[in-house]
C-alpha cells in the first residue's frame, strides 16, 4: 500500500515518491494518463470532498505536468493528467517516469481544510442541539453544502452559527486519534456508514466526535468565521450552505460591495438599505397603479375617438372598434373591454359602447407582435379568433363574449382582417 502523507501531515504541501506505474486510460470521456506513486500528499475525491489539484514534476528530467484530478480506486490514489496538456515531446517522458517531487495547489487545499473543519463543527453542533444527522455532504472549490434530516427555524440556524464561531474563538486543539477496535464499541461519534478496519476519529472536543478521513485544520481558529448563508427545503429534510474562513471573508467583501452600491443607489447609510429597498419598492408600487390607471384613460380616449370599421366575421356583417397601444398592459385592457361590453345602463351616457360591436385591444408593437383582448355583446367572438388564427396564425382561446391571445403581425396586416 502507498503512504497516504495527507494523512500523516495535512500540512506537507510537497513531497518527493517513487513512481508505481504509469498508464493511459479515457476518464469522462478524456485521454488521460493515470499515475499511482509510492506516497502522495493529493487528497483523492472522497467523502464528498473534490481532490487536491497540483503538479508532478520529473525530478530526473525538467518536465511538469498538471494533475488535474485524483481518483482513489481500492484504496490507491490515481493522480490524472489530461493527454492534451503534455506536449508531444514530454509524452515518451511521462510514461517513463520514474521519481517525482509532487506540490499540491495550497491555497485551495487550505480554503477545504478551513470548510471541511467548520462542516465538522456545524453538523457536531447540529446533531446535539436538535438530533438530526448530516446525511449529505459536498465540498467543492466554488460550494459546501450539509444535508440534514431535519428542518430548522431562522433563530435555530443563528444559535448554531453563533455557537460554532464561539468554537473558533476558543482556538482548541482538533484531535485525530485512530482508536483499537475495543475503544470503538464504546465511542460515541458521527459516522455516515458501518466501518471495518482502521477508523480515523477527528475529535473537536465538546463540540463533534466524527469518523472522517479529509485533512483538518491544527486549531480550531484557523478555519476563521464561519457563515451559514442559506437553508432550503430538500428531500424533506433541510440542505445549508455554509462559507467558511477565507470563502467567509470573500462572500462578505461581495455583500459589502453590492450593499455599497445599492446605499449609493438609493442614498442611504449602507445598514439601511434594506428599508431604502422596502421604500423603493413601495414608491414603485404606487406609481404603478397611478400609471395604470393613465393607461386605463389613454386607452378609454383610444376608444372614443376609434372609427368603427365595418367588417364581416364569418359571414356576419357588424362593426369593430380597433385600438392598438404600445404601453398599457393586459390588465388595463380586459378592464376596459369587459365595461365595453356591458349593456349600457346609464342612457345618457355618451360612451362609445361595444354592444352590438365588436371592441378590439391589440397591445403591443410591430416589431415583436401584439397581445390582445378583444370581446363583444352580441357577437360571437370564437369566430374572430378563427379567423386570426387562420388568416395570421394567431395563438388564443376565450369564451364567446371575450378572447385573448397574441398574434405576431403588423398593425397594417392586422387592419387588413378587418376590411
Ligand atoms: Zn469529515
Amino acid at each position: 500500500m502507498n503512504e497516504k502523507l495527507y494523512n500523516v501531515d495535512a500540512y506537507a504541501k510537497n513531497f518527493e515518491s517513487d513512481v508505481v506505474s504509469v498508464s493511459e486510460k479515457v476518464y469522462e470521456k478524456e485521454q488521460v494518463y493515470d499515475i499511482v506513486l509510492k506516497n502522495t500528499c493529493f487528497f483523492p475525491e472522497q467523502g464528498g470532498q473534490t481532490s487536491d489539484t497540483g503538479f508532478l514534476y520529473d525530478t530526473e528530467g525538467n518536465a511538469v505536468f498538471k494533475v488535474f484530478h485524483v481518483a482513489i480506486e481500492a484504496d490507491v490514489e490515481h493522480h490524472l493528467v489530461k493527454a492534451g496538456d503534455v506536449e508531444d515531446d514530454l509524452k515518451a517522458d511521462i510514461l517513463n517516469l520514474k521519481k517525482v517531487r509532487g506540490e499540491i495547489n495550497w491555497e485551495e487545499r487550505y480554503d477545504k481544510m478551513q470548510n471541511h473543519s467548520g462542516e465538522h463543527l456545524v453538523s457536531g453542533t447540529v446533531h446535539r442541539f436538535f438530533g438530526y444527522d448530516n446525511v449529505g455532504f459536498s465540498l467543492s472549490s466554488e460550494n459546501v453544502t450539509l444535508d440534514f434530516n431535519g428542518t430548522f427555524t431562522d433563530e435555530e440556524l443563528d444559535r448554531v452559527e453563533k455557537e460554532v464561531n464561539k468554537a473558533v474563538f476558543e482556538n482548541f486543539e482538533v484531535v485525530i486519534t485512530y482508536p483499537s477496535e475495543e475503544e470503538l464499541k464504546t465511542l460515541e461519534y458521527r459516522s455516515k456508514k458501518e466501518l471495518t478496519g482502521e477508523v480515523r476519529i477527528v475529535e473537536y472536543p465538546g463540540y463533534d466526535v466524527c469518523a472522517c478521513c479529509a485533512p483538518h485544520v491544527k486549531r480550531t481558529g484557523e478555519i476563521g468565521l464561519i457563515k451559514i448563508v442559506s437553508a432550503e427545503h430538500f428531500k424533506g429534510g433541510t440542505r445549508v450552505t455554509i462559507r467558511c474562513g477565507y470563502r467567509a471573508l470573500a462572500d462578505y467583501g461581495t455583500k459589502l460591495s453590492s450593499c455599497r452600491s445599492i446605499s449609493k443607489l438609493l442614498s442611504v447609510p449602507v445598514d439601511e438599505v434594506a428599508k431604502g429597498a422596502a421604500k423603493l419598492s413601495e414608491d414603485s408600487r404606487a406609481l404603478n397603479f397611478k400609471i395604470n390607471g393613465l393607461y386605463a384613460q389613454i386607452l378609454a380616449l383610444k376608444a372614443d375617438s376609434a372609427k368603427p370599421e365595418k367588417t364581416n366575421i364569418e359571414g356576419e356583417e357588424c362593426e369593430a372598434l380597433l385600438i392598438f397601444d404600445d404601453c398599457a398592459d393586459m390588465n388595463t385592457a380586459r378592464k376596459l373591454v369587459s365595461d365595453r361590453i356591458k349593456p349600457d345602463q346609464d342612457k345618457d351616457n355618451d360612451k362609445e359602447t361595444a354592444v352590438g360591436k365588436l371592441i378590439c385591444i391589440f397591445i403591443g408593437d410591430d416589431e415583436k407582435g401584439y397581445s390582445f383582448c378583444i370581446g363583444s355583446g352580441e357577437i360571437d367572438c370564437r369566430k374572430l379568433l378563427n379567423t386570426l388564427k387562420t388568416g395570421l396564425n394567431a395563438k388564443g382561446g376565450g369564451s364567446e363574449s371575450m378572447i385573448q391571445g397574441s398574434v405576431v403581425a403588423t398593425e397594417s396586416k392586422i387592419r387588413s382582417l378587418f376590411t
